[in-house]
Order: structure tokens, then C-alpha cells, then sequence
């Protein structure tokens, strides 16, 4: 008998595990996640190609992204909805394509309540919410009861279409949360008031759709683990909840983290990982059905600790399956160093979400354009080069060398990661590291040979190549404002390299995403400290935005989330423009940067005109006033200009050559674009 090589190290999260008639193979669930793929044309057919590659990546459980059992309860208009046979039949495609490569499938049941984005809004009561901008209105006890049964008929549809269970999703401040807590529950009627009371919607759903769906159907509940609202539940009313919707009926209990509209950041990368491990292993102590951990969990070894500790039954990745498809095959196999890690960035998941577009992810452009990638190698290989080794240069590697192509890359510098070098000094996004361990990892895998501290000029590449990718990358713009020279001045990767250290009073020039993450840096380190890179200690995250995990306060609150923090030192953004600073940030990470740096009295100014430095400080002009902003230290974050002079003259000596990332473009540049250009290249050639 053959064992797994896996087996050795992951035991716990290898083992199977039996849920009524069904056997999952192991103990990873591929989290709902909202993709908006459905919303596309063909969307059922890119989202089967979706899912099929993460059962064939051997996820022991996917469960969907939320369907509505009815309109009032879609989380915007056109999102999906399963209320007719047709709609079943049609989905019986996914789950036999899941079911073929030895997965399991549940479809999660969503309604939105009062975050639904459309006029038809409701909730228990018409208390609005600070994140949507229609006014729910309250749920009269018909509309109650007409909902429970559109529960029951799309759980029942769901198991028509061959799906294994559902998972009712009771937490992240969706509707039947917004019963359980007083915080949006003011109902006097048998729905609200008591504890009971307000409990009984989601007892009501389990058991009606267990009596609908019979004993052999998977009930997960969704449970709102944590609200991190005032006024939402104390761990003792989510402990009766537990227990409630267990004798009710539910097979699993899953946790949600922090409603939407919570002021505390839940699964960014400042968020240490496993940061809410103590959410299920409360649960675990109070209920005797499987529990599941999730949130900020990422990597296999995190995922087996968890389960070997007792913490939870299962663990819960979303993002992470995004990522990497093959996640559980690469642990099982014995290759989980060849897992390409999600780095919570959010860039290409949730902020493309939040702004209508499809999902995808940064670290890897496949995900959710299965359809379009194909892993087929090069028709005929050929000798490439690939000049700078940072996100893009990577990427295009990688891709180029996996796809049959001899590749040679070219870096400058004396080690691979460009501008990630540097952001990986900003507190939390040192998980970057992952990114360049996995990129590094694979270019060796496909056979790229790797030269550092050589720039080759365009004649020896036309003599050796056969086609050249430049991914040069950028330099720091320096804008021309007298005084620009004093010693007091360094560009931010002066400081992010090490290079030079600030003092106690910062004026950072720009503030756009580097100024910003700049900022963040500086108000996490202090004058004269050596850079060091590093994410928040669980301690000082839960101090930091004042979370009781003891949950004996409601919401699992001890204070005000956005109270003052002692600053480390004085910093001044600035911008010309009169605009709202900062506007490049991400949607889902941008306001975690910016209350962090509120929290620290960090000053903002926008409309300034530059003047001069000089050994007082930068001297600005703002509604035709002069001002002085006192500065030992003035850090230049004013955007960057492209390295493309190679490119201009490869192609000035008739070369096949290629320009990407911030080479081809400093002006909005991110990984994000680097990685997906690099990659696309790579198919190109
Ligand atoms: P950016 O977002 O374009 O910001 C550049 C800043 O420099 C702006 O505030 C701009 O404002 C100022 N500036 C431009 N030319 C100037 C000049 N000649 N003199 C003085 N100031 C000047 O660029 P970035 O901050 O370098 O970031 C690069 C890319 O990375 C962006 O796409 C950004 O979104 C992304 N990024 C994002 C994050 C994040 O989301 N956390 C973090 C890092 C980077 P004014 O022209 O009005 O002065
Ligand atoms: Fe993770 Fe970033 Fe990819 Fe989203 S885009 S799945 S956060 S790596």
C-alpha cells in the first residue's frame, strides 16, 4: 500500500471526514466567495471551470458564492438566484463536474437584508446601514414567514440540482444576522426582543429545510462568530445560538468574521494570520457538530496546527483557493512549498469585486479565466529573454519556461522581487515574501536560468535571444523644487531599502499608495531604528483595534475600534492636488491605511504648492499662504518614471522585444498589472 506523502506532515488535515451519507476527503473547504463570474456572459460556464478546477485541485468541500432564495434578498441587481426548477437543471452541470473529480459541493443561501444595493431593501427593522446607501424597510411577519419559504424551496432546489447540502449564511451582518442582535433588531413582535426571539429565524430555517431536505442533505450554518458591532451578540449569546441551530437541525458550523460595515479590519494583510482562531475553539467548546476556522488562514502548516490543537474540525479558504487550485493535491503529493500562497492584498478579489468586476488574483491571473488560460506548452520553443526580475519579470518567466520556452532572466540588482523588496517593508505586507518564494521556486522548476547584477545591453541580447521581454521596471520621480538636494531629503526606497533612516518630524511629498503605505511604515517604527519588515503580533492587533476575544462585551468590542494611538513620530502627507488624498488606494484596504494613520494624528494636506526645503523643514504655499511644515526628514513618494531606454533600443536594431509593467507604464503601477502583463506576454510568445 501506497502512502501519501502528505500524510506524513498534514495528518489532521488529510483525514476525511464523515457528514451524514457524505465522505469529504479531507478537511480543506474552499470558502463562498461572491466572484461576480456569474454576472459575466456564459457565466455558469466559466464558473463551472471555476469550480472544476478547484475539485480537481482536490478541495474536500466547495460551497458557492451566495444565491438568493429571493429577489429582495440579492446582494445587488443581476446577482445570482435560485428560485426555478430551470435554474436547478441548468446547475446540475456544476455539480456533476465537481462530483467527477471526487468533490463535494454545497450551495450557500444568501440574503443580503439591509446590504442588499437596491431599492427593494429589507431587514428586521429600517435601521439603514452606514455602507448602503437604500433604506431597508422593516419585514412585516407575512414577509417573515414568505421568506423562510423561499429558504425551503431553494434549499430544496439546490438538492435537485445534485448539490451535497447547504450552507445557511447567518453572520457578516446579511439578514438573518441582522435578527440576532439588537444593534439592527428593535422588533417587539415573536422576531425580536428577547433573545429567543431573535434567534428564531435561523432556528426556524434549520429545521424547516432539514424537514424539507431529509436526514442525508448537509446543513452548514454560517454563524456570526464575532460581530464586532456595538450592540451585536456577547459570546454567550453566540454560544446558545450554536447550540440552537445544532438541535435544529445543522450539520456544521461555520464562522463568520465581523459584519461588512464593522470599523475593524477582518482578513487584510495587516490582520496577523489565524488571528480568529479563538472564534471556533469557543465554539467547539459549547456544540458536538464539526466546527470550521477561517479567516487569515493561508498556508497548510497553519491549517494542520489548527486542527492538531483542537482549535476547529475544518478549516475554511477562500482567497487561498483563488490563489492556487491545487492547494490540497500540492499537500497531499508532498509539494505544499510549491503552494502559491494568497497574500491578502485584496487587489484583484474584493476590490475588484467592490468596484463591479469579475474576481481574479494578483499572484495568480488564472483564477476566474480558466477559460482563457490554457496550460498548453509553446508550439515551437524558443530562446527568450526576460530583463529585471521583479513582479512582472517573474510572472512572464515563470509562465514562458513552464510553457516549453528556454529562458534566460536578466537582474540588475543582486536579488529578484523589485519594487516587492520594498513594499514587503510596510507592516503586514511582508507577506509578499510568499509571492516571491513561489516565483522563485518556479522559475527554477521550468528551467530559467537566473542572472543577477547584469544588465545586458540591447546588442547582446539581439546576438543570443530570439525574442526580448523588458520588464526594467521604474525609478522614483524626483519633482524640481529648490532645496530638493539638502541631506534631509531621500526618495521612499532610499527609506524602504534601508539605505537611509527618518528622524522624528516627516513631510512625505504625494500621497498616493506609497505615501500612504510610507506613512504607515513610519508610524510603526521608530527614529533611528534599523527597517525591519514585519506584520502586527496578535496582541497588538487586538489592542490595536480594541477587540475582546473574550467576547463579554457585545460585538466582542472593548472600546472604540478608531480611539487615538500614541504616535511614534510626526508626519505630514501632501498633495497638489485639492482632490481626496489617497484616492489610488484599494476599496477593502484603504480605509484600514487611513484610520490607522487618523488613529496616529497623521496630518493631511491637499491644494499645496512645493516651494522649498531648507534646514526648517518644506515650505508650502496653500490658498496663497505660506506655511512651514518643521521636518528633520522629507520622504519623496511623487510617482515613478519608466526604464524603458533598453526597449527603445531593442527595437531600435529590429529585435522581437515586448514592454511590461512599470516599464511600459509607471503611471498606476502595481503588481497586480505586472504579474497579469507578465503572464499574458508568456502566452504570446
Ligand atoms: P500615485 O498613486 O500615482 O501617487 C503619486 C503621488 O505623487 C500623488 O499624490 C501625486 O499627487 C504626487 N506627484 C506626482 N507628480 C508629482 C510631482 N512632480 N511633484 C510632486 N508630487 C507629485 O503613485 P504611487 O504612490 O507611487 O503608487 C504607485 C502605484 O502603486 C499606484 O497605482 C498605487 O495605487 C499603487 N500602490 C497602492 C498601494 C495601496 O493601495 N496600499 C500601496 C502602494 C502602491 P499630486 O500630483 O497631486 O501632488
Ligand atoms: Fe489573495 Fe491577493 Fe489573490 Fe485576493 S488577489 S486571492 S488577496 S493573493
Amino acid at each position: 500500500m501506497t502512502t501519501d506523502p502528505g500524510l506524513i506532515r498534514f495528518p489532521h488535515l488529510l483525514s476525511p471526514l464523515k457528514l451524514r451519507q457524505t465522505t469529504l476527503r479531507n478537511r480543506v473547504i474552499m470558502g463562498s466567495m461572491h466572484t461576480r463570474l456569474d454576472m459575466e456572459e456564459n457565466g455558469l460556464h466559466k464558473m463551472t471551470a471555476f469550480l472544476t478546477a478547484r475539485a480537481k485541485g482536490e478541495a474536500g468541500l466547495i460551497i458557492t458564492g451566495g444565491y438568493a432564495p429571493n429577489t429582495a434578498g440579492l446582494i445587488e441587481p443581476g446577482g445570482p438566484i435560485l428560485t426555478e426548477r430551470a435554474q436547478a437543471r441548468e446547475l446540475t452541470r456544476l455539480t456533476d463536474a465537481v462530483h467527477q473529480h471526487g468533490g463535494k459541493v454545497c450551495l450557500q443561501i444568501l440574503h443580503a437584508g439591509r446590504y442588499a444595493k437596491q431599492e427593494e431593501c429589507f431587514g428586521p427593522s429600517n435601521v439603514r446601514s452606514r455602507i448602503n446607501r437604500f433604506q431597508p424597510q422593516a419585514m412585516t411577519a407575512a414577509q417573515i414567514e414568505q421568506t423562510i419559504e423561499d429558504y425551503v424551496r431553494c434549499a430544496g432546489l439546490a438538492q435537485e440540482a445534485g448539490f451535497d447540502g447547504v450552507e445557511i449564511m447567518g453572520s457578516e451582518g446579511y439578514l438573518i444576522n441582522e435578527f440576532t442582535v439588537l444593534y439592527t433588531n428593535d422588533r417587539t413582535d415573536e422576531w425580536g426582543g428577547t433573545e429567543e426571539n431573535r434567534h428564531r429565524l435561523p432556528v426556524d430555517l434549520c429545521k424547516r429545510i432539514r424537514a424539507a431536505t431529509g436526514p442525508g442533505f448537509i446543513i452548514i450554518y454560517r454563524i456570526s462568530a464575532i460581530d464586532l458591532v456595538e450592540n451585536g451578540a456577547t459570546g454567550e449569546e453566540i454560544d446558545r445560538l450554536a447550540q440552537r441551530v445544532e438541535a435544529a437541525g445543522a450539520d456544521v458550523l461555520n464562522t463568520g468574521i465581523g459584519w461588512h460595515e464593522a470599523r475593524v479590519p477582518t482578513i487584510a494583510y495587516p490582520i496577523p494570520r489565524a488571528a480568529w482562531r479563538f472564534a471556533p475553539r469557543r465554539l467547539k467548546s459549547v456544540v458536538t457538530i464539526p466546527v470550521v476556522a477561517s479567516n487569515r488562514i493561508n498556508t497548510p502548516a497553519l491549517a494542520e496546527e489548527i486542527l492538531a490543537a483542537g482549535d476547529s474540525d475544518l478549516i475554511s479558504m477562500a482567497r487561498p483557493m483563488l490563489a492556487d487550485p491545487d492547494f490540497v493535491r500540492k499537500v497531499r503529493e508532498g509539494n505544499a512549498d510549491r503552494i502559491n500562497i494568497c497574500i491578502a492584498c485584496n487587489q484583484a478579489c474584493l476590490d475588484r469585486i467592490f468596484s463591479d468586476r469579475s474576481a481574479t488574483c494578483l499572484v495568480n491571473p488564472r483564477a476566474c479565466r480558466e477559460t482563457e488560460f490554457d496550460e498548453a506548452p509553446a508550439k515551437t520553443p524558443r530562446r527568450i529573454a526576460v530583463v529585471g526580475a521583479g513582479a512582472g519579470g517573474l510572472a512572464a518567466a515563470a509562465e514562458a519556461g513552464r510553457r516549453g520556452h528556454k529562458v534566460t532572466l536578466f537582474e540588475a540588482s543582486g536579488r529578484i522581487g523589485g519594487q516587492i523588496n520594498l513594499a514587503r517593508m510596510v507592516p503586514g505586507k511582508v507577506e509578499f515574501d510568499e509571492m516571491l518564494r513561489y516565483y522563485g521556486g518556479r522559475i527554477a522548476e521550468h528551467g530559467v536560468e537566473l542572472r543577477l547584477n547584469i544588465a545586458p545591453s540591447a546588442d547582446e541580447l539581439a546576438a543570443k535571444f530570439d525574442a526580448v521581454v523588458v520588464a526594467s521596471g521604474v525609478h522614483p520621480r524626483v519633482p524640481e523644487i529648490p532645496g530638493i538636494e539638502h541631506p534631509k531629503v531621500m526618495t521612499y526606497t532610499d527609506l524602504l531599502s534601508g539605505k537611509r533612516n527618518a528622524g522624528r518630524r516627516v513631510a512625505i511629498i504625494g500621497a498616493g499608495g506609497i505615501g500612504f503605505d510610507v506613512a504607515e511604515y513610519l508610524c510603526h517604527s521608530q527614529p533611528g531604528e534599523r527597517p525591519k519588515a514585519r506584520g502586527l503580533e496578535l496582541a497588538e492587533f487586538l489592542a490595536e483595534w480594541n477587540i475582546d476575544p473574550s467576547l463579554v462585551k457585545p460585538g466582542g468590542l472593548s472600546g472604540d475600534p478608531l480611539a487615538p494611538r500614541q504616535p511614534t513620530r510626526e508626519v505630514t502627507i501632501l498633495q497638489r492636488k485639492a482632490s481626496r488624498p489617497g484616492a489610488t488606494l484599494g476599496v477593502s484596504t484603504g480605509w484600514i491605511l487611513r484610520s490607522s494613520l487618523a488613529k496616529r494624528g497623521v496630518k493631511i494636506i491637499t491644494g499645496v504648492s512645493y516651494r522649498s526645503i531648507d534646514d526648517a523643514g518644506l515650505h508650502v504655499l496653500v490658498d496663497g499662504t505660506q506655511h512651514l511644515i518643521e521636518a528633520d526628514t522629507v520622504v519623496v513618494c511623487a510617482g515613478q518614471e519608466s526604464n524603458r531606454s533598453l526597449f527603445d533600443a531593442l527595437q531600435a536594431s529590429g529585435i522581437e522585444a515586448y514592454l511590461i509593467g512599470g516599464a511600459k507604464e509607471a503611471a498606476e503601477l502595481d503588481a497586480l498589472r505586472a504579474v497579469e502583463e507578465g503572464m499574458r506576454i508568456a502566452h504570446a510568445l
